[in-house]
Order: C-alpha cells, then structure tokens, then sequence
C-alpha cells in the first residue's frame, strides 16, 4: 500500500499566520486568552492550551457589560475577526488585543461599513452564527440578511440599495448561485464576491487529489465547516473517502493492499496531523495491523 500526503495541504495563510502569533506569544511567561477556539481542530487546540493558552468562550464577553475583568491582559482575536462592538468593548476595558484577523475579512468589513453608510441593505451569503458571518454583520449594525442560499433571498423592492457579500468561506459556486438569484430579483443590486481565492484553489485541488488516489482520508475537525465542504468535494471525486479527526478512528477494512492512499487536510489541519495519519496508516501499527 501507498500512502500520499497532499502537497498542496496544510493551513490556509490567514490560520497560519493566527497560529504562528499564537506560539510566538506564548513563548513569553504573560497568560494569552484567545476569543474562541484559534482553529476549528480539537487536537491543535488541546496542543496549544498545553502550551499556556487560555480559551475564553466569545459569547461570554459579547454577553457580559464590559470586559474589565480582562483589563491589561492579553486576548487574541483569531483569523475570523470580530464584530467592531466586541472590539470597542475590549478596547474600553484596556484589554491588549493580538489581532490575527484575516486581511480578506477585514477587507469585508471594510465593505459592508462602507455600503451601510450609504444606506444600503447588507446580504451576507453565508452560515447564521458562524463567527466569521457575525463578526462582518457588526460592522451593519446586525442589520445583515444572511442567507445559506437563493430561497432565503429577501424581498427586494425596486428602490432598495443592495450590497450582497459573502462568507470568505463559502464555496465559489454556492456564491455564485446566490447572486445569480439576486440579479434576477435586482439588476441594481451590488454584488461583490468576497469568497476566499485560496479556498476556490483548494476546492479544484482537492477535486484533483481524491481522484488520484484509491482512498482519500481527510483529516479535519468535525465541527469545521470548511471540512465539511471539502468532504463533499472528496466524496463527489472519490466514493472512498473518510472524514476523521485522529488516526484512531482509521478502521482496516477501508484499505485493500494495492491501494494508492492519499491523505489531506482542510484550511484548519496543521501538518503535523497529517504526517501523524501517514505515519500510523504506513507503520506495522498502522491500518492492516490494527
Ligand atoms: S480561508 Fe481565506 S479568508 Fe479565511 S482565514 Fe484563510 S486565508 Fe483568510
């Protein structure tokens, strides 16, 4: 049996780089408080929690009047970003932010403050309370209508000032989708495509890699959304595909001993969990000796 990793797997660059100001700040004695989990994979975070780092629930502060308890120590705002009134309340209480918000989420902010001082209505294509998703709907005041697709499209009068983003995250063609019923309904309406490039890129690749090999094993968090669009993506390229989160959850009988086994990861896998998999599917210990 072969076993692959994906060369193109690993972190996207906005997760690295959150990960990267995670390990450099706990390399210093000052407790580091993250605003929910820095990545949407248990494993890592149980890593870096053994490494100092304390998880504070975000609905916690969001709910709380201020974050005073917090004053002068160090909260780390993760790729997803946060809403500008969480931000302002961190601020208040003199909370040190370490902001790992990604570049092309700020740029959504940015957007949407934008149109919605114009007077626009804001469309978010997207998941209703995925942190990302509320995060951008601050900066509209959560005035936002977020759509999980076409059918949720709000009536539109005529008049209506429209701007339609999207959830960096969500895939091209589900956006697409969306917006294409938008400009049916408004031709007026202003449409900006907002979906991450680099996960357009690893949804071909991904599409690729499945079917290139015999058996994918997919390595990622069971709550990430973004794995469970590249798990349909395998699924669809190869009906031999497994979702799992450890190396434990390998079952032998997945495997013929010709196969050609291709391992790859999500934008939250870190490598280290992908060599892990290689390493027990390969190893005497490994799937066919279980
Ligand atoms: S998926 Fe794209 S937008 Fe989201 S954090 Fe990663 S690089 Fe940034």
């Amino acid at each position: 049996m072969q076993v692959i990793i994906d060369p193109h797997a690993g972190p996207c660059p906005g997760v690295n780089r959150a990960l990267g100001l995670v390990e450099d700040h706990l390399k210093t004695p000052e407790t580091l408080h993250a605003l929910g989990a820095v990545i949407h994979n248990d494993q890592e975070m149980q890593r870096l929690q053994g490494k100092g780092l304390m998880v504070l629930e975000q609905t916690f502060i969001e709910n709380c009047d201020t974050a005073d308890e917090f004053a002068g120590q160090r909260v780390f705002i993760r790729s997803h970003g946060i809403s500008p009134q969480l931000e302002s309340k961190l601020v208040n209480s003199r909370v040190r932010l370490v902001d790992a918000t990604c570049g092309k989420v700020k740029r959504v902010h940015k957007l949407v403050a934008n149109y919605y001082r114009q007077g626009y209505q804001i469309i978010i294509a997207g998941k209703k309370g995925h942190p990302e998703v509320s995060g951008i709907a601050g900066y509209c005041n959560n005035e936002a209508v977020i759509v999980a697709n076409k059918n949720e499209l709000p009536a539109i009068k005529p008049d209506d000032k429209v701007l339609l983003v999207s959830q960096t995250t969500l895939a091209r063609e589900k956006f697409i989708e969306i917006s294409d019923a938008l400009l049916t309904l408004h031709k007026d309406a202003v449409v900006s495509d907002t979906t991450c490039s680099y996960i357009n890129k690893r949804h071909e690749q991904m599409q690729k890699f499945a079917a290139s090999v015999s058996v994918v094993l997919l390595v990622g968090g069971k709550s990430s959304s973004n794995t469970a669009v590249l798990f349909e993506i395998c699924k669809n390229a190869n009906p031999r595909s497994y979702h799992i989160e450890a190396p434990d959850e390998i079952n032998m009988e997945w495997f013929k001993p010709d196969d050609r086994v291709g391992i790859t990861g999500s934008a939250s896998t870190p490598v280290w969990q992908l060599e892990q998999v290689a390493q027990f599917t390969s190893s005497p210990q490994g799937a066919f000796n279980k």
